[in-house]
């Protein structure tokens, strides 16, 4: 028997709901703020993001699908959505176009990762850029658009943690007041961490390791390092978002560790999950374009994982009912009837009513409890004395209730009873 890959699932109809549920949200949010799709290849060039998320990385350097193509061309399929984004704003000139440009995509994601509750192989990304301003009142506008959606869904116990990282102005010192307190405890870090201090010292701030905890909250805070400049970014991006009724909590651990990353960073959590658990992530990457390429051009974004959101939607009980099922089920006996079945199904539908033929020449009984099992309102039963008498019994399916109904008019007749009956 074959099974879904690891780390991948079906979505299976009885789940179709939900998906659609978000990701209708998520477009009409992105309408509201003027956000336009925008939609890239399963696969870019390996080295962009390589360039982009960074080599020395986790996704990049353990989590990347790379292969080669036959022309020996080396690609990796997206493990994330802003640098296809952004080379996609660098390939198409948008930068000529007034800024900022903000776009957004719904795109499957890939990553080698160890499989667990809302951690897959393939999963799926919501996410919005705006590219081409400073202006701290778009990142408060960019955390906003996210508290949004999670209001609109219904998603409770939720909480927006801010940090700012500075640029790469105060960054230095920054880190160098980071390496010399973790110095002085170098003896008792994790291994990672280790690593990290050499590495990627930021990282060190976002360690999941409990044995690495107290030191993280007596590490020095990024916010007392800023520059003039990213400090006065930072208290009007609190200003806006306080403006804006927006809540959030000061996050001092919430990092990224690359050097184009710059001020703002936000996360969306279940209050009492942490940020391992994140629903969504985003920031400022005032540096990234330029190291794509491009001139300097600021940028700013999020991205939301719509595989947990959805788990989160089921954790708190939320139900929601197919709207697909059938409007009618067209039911026959004998061929003749058969006959008649068909060409009404085809009239139905192209009156535009959801309708469901039987198949299969099965017992009317049979056919009738199939009826009930598809959700379907109405069922249409033709036998061969209906066909004789040019008419066809539309039985409604609740009570049973039966009336003969000319075919000429079986149409306008089951228009006018479907739009009585209350929404999916
Ligand atoms: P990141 O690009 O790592 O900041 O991820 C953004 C969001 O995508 C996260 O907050 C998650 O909601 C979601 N996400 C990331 N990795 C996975 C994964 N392996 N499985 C499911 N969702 C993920």
């Amino acid at each position: 028997m074959y099974r879904v890959p690891r780390g991948t699932m079906d979505v299976l109809p009885a789940d179709q709901p939900y998906w659609r549920h978000v990701l209708e949200t998520a477009e009409r949010l992105c309408r509201l703020y003027g956000y336009q799709r925008l939609d890239t290849p399963l696969f870019e060039d390996a080295s962009l993001f390589q360039r982009s998320v960074g080599a020395g990385t986790d996704i990049v350097e353990k989590e990347t699908y790379n292969f080669q193509d036959r022309s020996g061309e080396l690609l990796t399929l997206r493990p994330e959505g802003t640098a296809p984004v952004c080379r996609a704003y660098l390939e198409h000139g948008m930068h000529a176009l007034p800024q900022p440009i903000k776009l957004y995509y719904i795109a499957p994601c890939f990553r080698y990762e160890r499989p667990q509750a809302g951690r897959y192989r393939q999963f799926y990304q919501w996410g919005y850029e705006a590219i081409g301003s400073m202006d701290p009142a778009l990142d408060a506008e960019v955390v906003e658009i996210a508290w949004r959606l999670y209001q609109l869904l219904g998603i409770t116990d939720l909480v927006v943690l801010l940090n700012s990282i500075g640029d790469p102005q105060c960054r230095p010192a920054y880190l160098k007041a980071l390496v010399a307190y973790y110095s002085a405890h170098r003896g008792s870090l994790c291994r990672d961490c280790g690593v990290r201090l050499e590495k990627n010292p930021l990282r060190l701030l976002d360690c999941k390791e409990p044995q690495d905890q107290p030191l993280i909250q007596g590490a020095p805070r990024a916010v007392d390092y800023l520059c003039p400049e990213c400090r006065g970014h930072h208290a009007q991006v609190e200003h806006y978002l306080a403006l804006l009724g927006v809540p959030y909590q000061m996050e001092h651990r919430l990092v990224r560790g690359l050097d184009y990353y710059t001020k703002t960073v936000f996360e969306v959590v279940p209050r009492d999950g942490g940020s391992q658990n994140a629903i969504g992530a985003g920031g400022r990457y005032d540096g990234l374009i330029e190291e794509l390429g491009g001139r300097p051009t600021p940028g700013i974004g999020f991205a939301a994982g719509i595989d947990r959101i959805i788990l989160n939607l089921k954790r708190q009980g939320l139900t929601l009912r197919d709207g697909s099922r059938p409007q009618v089920y067209v039911a026959y006996l004998g061929d003749r009837a058969k006959d008649a079945a068909l060409r009404l199904t085809a009239e139905l539908r192209a009156e535009g009513l959801n309708t469901l033929l039987a198949f299969g020449d099965r017992s009317l009984r049979a056919q009738l409890r199939h009826a009930n099992s598809t959700g379907a309102p109405y069922s249409l039963i033709l036998g061969e004395d209906e066909v004789q008498a040019g008419e066809a019994l539309l039985r409604r399916m609740e009570d049973g209730e039966q009336e003969r109904v000319p075919l000429t008019h079986v149409a306008a007749r089951l228009s006018q009873a479907v739009a009585s009956q209350p929404g999916p």
